[in-house]
């Protein structure tokens, strides 16, 4: 499909803007989208800003999909603005930076994750949980920037403009393909697993193994815990043990969750379909934990007695900060974890969308930014 200026098709970078820039202060940028809700996937060109004296300026080298970017493409949660440009696990080289940046240099390699900016002094902000920004966060694409007053344009793209409080430090030995879906996938399982006091030894059950679930295996299992993984695809089971799961439920299977009813301390549910808590609940200890990470776009029967007899509790836990990220890169540069990603280039994104859909991934799609470039 012929590539088609996003600020020509009515969606201006400066028209929208009150702190209206010259167009000699916009770069354009090769891009692939979508134009509509379950549309599929195209180049496009877009604008960013070119680097102000905090900015750093990336070439994206690698970019991974997360199911996040299916569900805002198909417009799974009512929320998604046309025409949406995915894609926040970004790894890249940086090709300048403003005069005022300390952190970085030409040539480093960085990542971006799913935060690129936010108020700074809220105390969320100053307690690291840019997130919950209480002015409200700017998410890295599809979220409305209070500086420039337009929607933000993911990573599949060839380069981004970031303000260096948000630019993460790539520990070196980090493949930076493999490194690529630990901006999100990496961080939203980590930080749940550190919150909810994942210890050696501890039971602790991952239901489904695609981006996230792989990554929460990894994880847990470097931090010792005991590992289990429940999943719909039988075919996965070899892979979850080289993952570092010691075992494997085929939950599809007749009579596949007797074996393990009260067995977990934690459970990480990073399921993105719609599917039976209650059930799940019955595999806690007492006093256990359920973990929802996954964001299915329909909501769930939940069964309050499935709750209080054996004192469970059921909790969400949404990416993690600035501060976190940079905790949890460090901790994978000393461990050596990456992702097992299959890299594709642009033109596979909309077989990756429908194979996800599916629950056909192993265990991360990155896309080569090369591909990208016109
Ligand atoms: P993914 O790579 O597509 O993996 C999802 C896995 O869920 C699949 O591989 C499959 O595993 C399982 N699954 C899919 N459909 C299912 C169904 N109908 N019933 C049972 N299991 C099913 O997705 P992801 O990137 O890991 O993301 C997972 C979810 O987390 C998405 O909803 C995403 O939006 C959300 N998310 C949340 C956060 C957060 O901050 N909380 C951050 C990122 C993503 P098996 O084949 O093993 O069954
Ligand atoms: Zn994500
Ligand atoms: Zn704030």
């Amino acid at each position: 499909m012929a590539t088609e200026d996003i600020y020509s098709a009515g969606h201006s970078w400066w028209s929208m803007s009150t702190t209206v820039s010259p167009l000699s202060m916009l770069m354009k940028i090769p891009a692939y989208g979508a134009r509509a809700a379950k549309a599929p996937l195209s180049p496009l060109t877009i604008e960013r800003r070119k680097p102000g004296p905090l900015d750093v300026e990336i070439e994206i080298l690698y970019c991974g999909i997360c199911h996040s970017d299916v569900h805002k493409v198909n417009d799974d949660w009512s929320s998604t603005h046309f025409p949406v440009v995915p894609g926040h696990e970004i790894v890249g080289r940086v090709a300048s930076h403003g005069a005022s940046v300390t952190r970085f240099q030409e040539g480093d390699l960085v990542g971006v994750g799913c935060i690129v900016d936010s108020c700074r002094s809220c105390p969320e902000c100053r307690a690291g949980h840019e997130m919950f920004c209480e002015k409200g966060v700017t998410f890295t694409f599809d979220s409305f920037d209070r500086n420039t007053k337009t929607w933000t344009y993911g990573g599949y793209s060839t380069e981004i403009v970031v303000d260096e409080r948000y630019v993460l430090r790539l520990p070196k030995g980090l493949d930076p393909a493999r490194a690529s879906p630990l901006m999100c996938a990496g961080i939203t399982t980590y930080s749940p697993l550190h919150q909810f006091g994942c210890k050696p030894g501890e039971h602790v059950a991952v239901v489904g193994l695609g981006g996230l679930g792989h990554m929460a295996v990894k994880l847990a299992s470097s931090m010792g815990a005991d590992v289990t993984v429940l999943s719909t695809s039988r075919d996965k089971e070899k892979d979850a043990s080289r993952l570092g799961a010691k075992h494997f439920v085929a939950t599809k299977e007749p009579g596949a969750l007797e074996a393990v009813q009260g067995k977990f301390n934690l459970i990480m549910d990073t399921v993105s379909a719609p599917h039976d808590l209650n059930n799940q609940l019955t595999l806690l200890r007492n006093f256990g934990t359920m973990i929802m990470v996954g964001l299915p776009p329909a909501p769930t029967l939940l069964n309050t007695s499935a709750l209080i007899f054996g004192n469970k509790r059921i909790a969400g836990s949404n990416i993690g900060g600035i501060p976190e990220t940079q905790e949890m890169l460090d901790y994978c540069g000393k461990k050596g974890i990456v992702a097992d990603v299959e890299v594709i280039n642009a033109d596979q994104i909309n077989d990756a969308y429908k194979r996800m859909e599916h629950g056909d991934v192993r265990y991360r799609f990155t896309i080569d930014a090369a591909s990208l470039k016109l």
